[in-house]
């Protein structure tokens, strides 16, 4: 692929040649939700885990881009193997991705023979590989529930599982120590403090927060549930228990609303993805993402048989 030489004019700002490489490219950017602002301008597409991996699957141009972590550019290339698929910084990596490895579940299910094996869609190619099914936070209990099995290992969120075993109690769940620091960072007395200040506000909570944030939840939503939710025009006032760009977005699309974010809960990185990283991507044509074949068809079962479930929100 040839390299492009860009005019110096000061006219064709950075979003200007991003958008104009875009074309040139015949590329496809995807963003999540927890993207900054100006990453989701140029995007074509913004969402959480599991609607990112539905439009990954319907995409039509040849290349795309990805700005979120690195196991949803994995997510991207094993639903779209066909593609170029490109990182937007191959260096935003998920913390809780890495919590857990093949050989640590390779060992798992050693113990628990019997058991089904369900991943959190925030792991890694080769983790994936050895998963039955893989679930999202907005679909976590309805892939539980679609299993025959009655003992199942769910990784490697321990928050999303708590939250799962007690909507589905007649399951048995083999939990793992992990979890995403964002999210286990937004404590009870925030939301009580928030609550006292703002009454009539109903509190959103992400199911990856602790149990004791959960319980004082009007509703329990993924990030694109909790989209879907603040749309019911008979609601004017909402806490917000999930990363804060998802706050933002909202008081952009309901300007005469009141959201109350948890302002720590910013994922760095997340936010490792900037606007020059996006142009970058589409100059040079890379980071390229490169996974076997043997890992994509193996890694896809857990995929494919996740996005038949389909969503639970
Ligand atoms: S919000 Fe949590 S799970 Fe998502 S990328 Fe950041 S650390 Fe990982």
């Amino acid at each position: 692929m040839s390299m492009i030489v860009w005019d110096d004019s000061p006219a064709l700002d950075v979003f200007e040649r991003i958008l104009e490489l875009k074309k040139l490219r015949n590329a496809f950017i995807l963003a999540h939700n927890f993207q900054s602002p100006e990453i989701q301008f140029v995007a074509d597409y913004v969402g959480d885990a599991l609607s990112l991996s539905m439009q990954a699957a319907k995409v039509e141009q040849p290349v795309i881009v990805v700005c979120g972590p690195d196991f949803m550019v994995e997510n991207t290339k094993i639903l779209a193997p066909d593609k170029t698929v490109l990182y937007a910084n191959e260096f935003a990596r998920c913390p809780m991705a890495a919590m857990i490895t093949p050989k640590e579940l390779r060992a798992l299910k050693k113990v628990y023979s019997d058991a089904g094996v369900v991943g959190y869609i925030n792991t890694s190619a080769l983790s994936k590989c050895e998963m039955d099914i893989c679930c999202t936070s907005s679909n976590a209990v309805k892939v539980i529930k679609s299993l025959s099995a009655q003992e199942i290992i769910f990784v490697p969120d321990q928050n999303l599982g708590f939250y799962v075993k007690n909507l589905v109690p007649e399951k048995s769940l083999i939990l793992w120590p992990g979890f995403c620091s964002v999210h286990q960072r937004i404590r009870k007395e925030d939301i009580l403090e928030l609550s006292r200040a703002h009454p009539a506000a109903k509190i959103l909570v992400h199911p990856e927060c602790t149990p004791e944030v959960v319980e004082l939840a009007d509703t329990v939503l993924s990030t694109d549930g909790i989209k879907k939710y603040t749309a019911d025009p008979q609601t004017q006032e909402f806490i917000i228990a999930t990363e804060v760009e998802v706050v933002n977005t909202l008081s952009d699309n309901y300007p005469d609303k009141m959201f109350y974010p948890i302002e720590k809960a910013s994922c760095q990185t997340q936010k490792k993805i900037k606007l020059g990283h996006v142009l970058e991507a589409l100059e040079e044509m890379g980071p390229e993402v490169n996974l076997s074949d043997e890992i994509i068809q193996r890694a896809k079962c857990p995929l494919d048989r996740m996005l038949a479930v389909g969503r639970g929100d």
